[in-house]
């Protein structure tokens, strides 16, 4: 069975309409639709949101809340990911219980800052695993691991936080087991997911790993490991028959607006073998979007970053990001992507929680968000 991506045959940049096309969803800010090739038998909808960094005074705040719950830091976010059918955001650090700085077995210290065990400064992360729980408490339903902090607590601590995830039974692509190399291949390297009667592959890599080497093959580099990623999306698309490919590099240029010309030639070789969604992060802000059409006629979706999600940055385009949705539709020949939307939103330092900004809301961080994710006619 053949699946193709369809094609963004028409699009529609559907600003006045935004309220009116999106039925039984909260109301995005603006909506930019793509018109389906054919008619449709199912339909499902993906949310994206950029990083989770719990730096210093975010982990203090949540320790010494009542609830003691991370979501605290997002809970206004957690309509939107019930809105969508599965949602997806980059986890920037290990969760490895007990494992410190200096990569010791501390056991299980309890629900504390220390700044050795965990913590969210000086480039070195780890953030007790009950964030797990609150990350999928939220609606969130995959992450990805592979990111420039995913060996802050070593080799170990990616072992201990797919132990958390396991554990926890959330979803997660970009790091395998330290023993994982000799026994699965690729096929450690990414993960399927069903939605619906959508088959989903996601393939996860990061740019840098902060001068850490990987020396049992326990994540992907996105440019230097490019003929892997590359084949495994050929596998995911082929052998493995999924509707939807989405690969989500951690990668580009630290508070750069404009992506580089590395990400936009490996966003565009990853599409042209098949994959069909890249949503990129890492440089804290918000980079453009495009959609791409391959050589074999395939209209496809690039985020070059969607900035932080929750972090304690200052700045406003280090605080403000958006919500990414795409729809996808299929019938029994071909997927598409059918629509995408976003919903702009603002991490308030003061009050250590992220906003929904609606159209009355704050100037500056609207026109910020609205100038760089408006999807342009022909781009
Ligand atoms: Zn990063």
């Amino acid at each position: 069975m053949t699946k193709k991506l369809g094609i963004f045959s028409v699009l529609l940049l559907c600003f006045a309409c935004s309220q009116s096309t999106v039925k039984n969803d909260l109301p995005f800010f603006n909506h930019n639709l793509v018109s389906s090739p054919e008619s449709p038998v199912s339909k499902i909808k993906i949310s994206f949101v950029g990083d989770i960094l719990i730096h210093s005074a975010l982990y203090k705040s949540v320790v010494n809340s009542k609830s003691q719950n991370f979501s605290q830091l997002w809970q206004n976010a957690i309509p939107y990911f019930n809105s969508a059918d599965y949602s997806y955001a980059n986890l920037e650090g290990p969760t490895a219980l007990g494992i410190s700085n200096k990569l010791k077995d501390m056991g299980d210290i309890g629900f504390v800052y220390d700044g050795s065990v965990y913590s969210g400064e000086k480039f070195l992360f780890n953030f007790h695993p009950r964030i797990i729980n609150d990350i999928k408490d939220s609606g969130i339903d995959i992450i990805s691991t592979a990111n420039n902090h995913t060996f802050d607590r070593g080799s170990v601590g990616i072992d201990r936080t797919i132990d958390a995830l396991q554990v926890r039974s959330l979803n997660f692509v970009g790091t395998r087991r330290f023993d994982e190399k000799n026994k699965e291949g690729i096929h450690g390297l990414y993960k399927i997911t069903q939605v619906k009667d959508f088959k989903i592959g996601w393939v996860a890599c990061s740019e840098l790993l902060n001068g850490f080497k990987d020396k049992h093959g326990q994540t992907l580099l996105c440019y230097e490991q490019t003929d892997e990623i590359l084949q495994i999306i050929q596998e995911l698309k082929q052998n493995e028959k999924v509707d939807i490919v989405i690969v989500t590099p951690h990668w580009g240029i630290e508070y750069k607006i404009k992506q580089n010309p590395q990400q936009t030639a490996h966003a565009h070789k990853y599409l042209e073998a098949g994959a069909d969604v890249v949503i990129g992060s890492h440089p804290h802000v918000l980079q453009a979007v495009e959609h791409y059409k391959t050589k074999d006629g395939r209209n496809t979706f690039i985020a070059y970053s969607l900035g932080n999600f929750v972090s304690g940055q200052l700045g406003l385009h280090k605080q403000a990001s958006a919500i990414v949705f795409l729809e996808f539709q299929k019938n029994d020949k071909l997927s598409w992507i059918s629509s995408y939307g976003f919903q702009p939103i603002f991490f308030n330092l003061k009050q250590r929680q992220l906003e929904i900004i609606h159209p009355n809301g704050p100037k500056d961080v609207i026109q910020h968000v609205e100038s760089i994710m408006s999807l342009k006619k022909g781009n």
